[in-house]
C-alpha cells in the first residue's frame, strides 16, 4: 500500500499579492524538489488530483452565508484580514484545499492508501467556522475531522497542530466536542500571531473539557525540546484517546530558517516527529494519517522538511539529515517546567506518566 501525495494546479491559482509569504512559489517549489528527488518514481507515493469538497461535507464546518462570503469575495478580490486575501481563483482553490483531505480519506477507507499527505494551499488551520484568518479560508483539517465523526458511528479523531502558529481556528471550531481532541504544539503566543490563544490553561469547554490541549513553545526551541515534549505528551494521549485517525496539520514554518517565527527545528525534526505519529497511528488507529500542510515559507526548507515527512510516511527512501542549531540551556529548563505544569493539568482527563 502506498502514500497519497493530494495536489492540483489550481491550488497555485489563489493570490494574496506581489511579496505575501503564503504564495503558490511554496507549492511549486515543493513540486519541483519532489520530482528531482525522483519522489513520483516511486512505487510507494503516489500522486493524485483531488477534487472540490462537496457543499454538504463543507457545511458541516461552515455555514453557508460564510461560504457565500468567500465565493463573492473571490469574485471581487477582497481584503478578508490585515494579512489575508482574495483572487479570482481563491474559492476554487480553497474547495480543492478542503476536497483533498476528504479524497485522502475515502482512499485510505477503501484500501487504496496507507495514509496520505495534501499537499494545499490555502492553508486552514487559522480559520473558524465564520471567520478567514491568518492566510486561512476553509480549515481543511476540521471538515475532514467532521466528516469522519459524522459518518462513522463512535469515531474519535485526533488533531495533531505541529504549526509553529497555535491552530486557533480548529482550536475554536471543536472546543466544546469530546470526539475531537485538539493537540497543539507552537511558539508562545505571547511572541507570535494569533497571540490569544494556545496557552496552557485552555482545556476544552462542556463535553469539550479535557479535549483541548496545548503545548506552548518558548522562542529558540530546536529538535531537542521539541521532540522531548512531543514525545512525553503525544503517545499517552493517543493510546488513552484511541483515536479512529489521526489528523496532522503540518506546518513546517518552525524550520530554523523560516523568517516567520522564532522557533529552530531542522527538516529532521520533521522527519522524527512524522516517525512518532506514524508508530502510534499504526499501532492504535489501523495507521488511518492524513496530513495537511499548513505554513512553511522558505522554499527550500519547506521542500527538505516536506520530503522528510514522505519519508516516514511512506517508510521509504533516506531522509535529509540536518542538526539545528544549537538550544540555549535554559530552554530545556523550560521545557521541564512546561510538561510538569501541563501533566498536573491534564491529570483528570489524560495519565502522563513519563
Ligand atoms: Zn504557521
Amino acid at each position: 500500500m502506498t502514500t497519497g501525495l493530494f495536489y492540483h494546479p489550481d491550488c497555485l491559482k489563489h493570490d494574496m499579492g506581489y511579496g505575501h509569504p503564503e504564495r503558490p512559489e511554496r507549492l511549486t517549489a515543493v513540486m519541483k524538489y519532489l520530482k528531482e528527488r525522483k519522489v513520483f518514481d516511486d512505487v510507494n507515493i503516489t500522486l493524485q488530483k483531488p477534487p472540490a469538497v462537496t457543499l454538504s461535507d463543507l457545511e458541516q464546518v461552515h455555514p453557508k452565508d460564510y461560504i457565500d462570503l468567500i465565493h463573492n469575495a473571490s469574485d471581487r478580490e477582497a481584503r478578508l484580514d490585515a494579512d489575508t486575501r482574495t483572487s479570482k481563483g481563491s474559492f476554487t482553490a480553497a474547495l480543492l484545499a478542503a476536497g483533498a483531505g476528504i479524497k485522502a480519506w475515502q482512499e485510505i477507507q477503501a484500501g487504496n492508501l496507507k495514509n496520505a499527505f495534501a499537499l494545499i494551499r490555502p492553508p486552514g488551520h487559522h480559520a473558524n467556522a465564520q471567520s478567514a484568518r491568518g492566510f486561512c479560508l476553509f480549515n481543511n483539517i476540521s471538515v475532514l475531522a467532521r466528516h469522519i465523526t459524522t459518518t462513522i458511528p463512535d469515531s474519535r479523531v485526533l488533531i495533531l497542530d505541529i504549526d509553529a502558529h497555535h491552530g486557533n481556528g480548529s482550536q475554536e471550531i471543536h472546543y466544546t466536542e469530546s470526539n475531537t481532541l485538539y493537540l497543539g504544539f507552537h511558539q508562545d503566543g505571547r511572541t507570535l500571531y494569533p497571540g490569544y490563544s494556545g496557552y496552557t490553561d485552555e482545556l476544552g469547554e462542556g463535553p469539550g473539557r479535557g479535549y483541548t490541549v496545548n503545548l506552548p513553545l518558548p522562542p529558540g526551541t530546536t529538535d531537542l525540546s521539541f521532540l522531548q515534549a512531543l514525545s512525553t505528551i503525544f503517545p499517552p494521549i493517543v493510546e488513552q484517546f484511541q483515536p479512529t485517525a489521526i489528523l496532522v496539520s503540518a506546518g513546517y514554518d518552525g524550520h530554523f530558517r523560516d523568517y516567520q517565527t522564532n522557533l529552530q527545528f531542522s527538516a529532521t525534526a520533521y522527519f522524527k516527529a512524522t516517525q512518532l505519529v506514524m508508530e502510534l497511528a499504526q499501532k492504535i488507529s489501523k495507521g488511518q494519517t492524513v496530513m495537511f500542510l499548513e505554513g512553511g515559507y522558505e522554499l527550500r526548507a519547506l521542500s527538505e522538511s516536506i520530503y522528510n515527512t514522505l519519508v516516514a510516511m511512506s517508510g521509504h527512501g533516506d531522509p535529509v539529515s540536518e542538526k539545528p542549531p544549537t538550544e540555549d540551556s535554559r530552554i530545556k529548563k523550560y521545557i521541564t517546567m512546561l510538561l510538569a505544569e501541563t501533566k498536573k493539568a491534564l491529570k483528570p482527563w489524560w495519565k502522563i506518566s513519563k
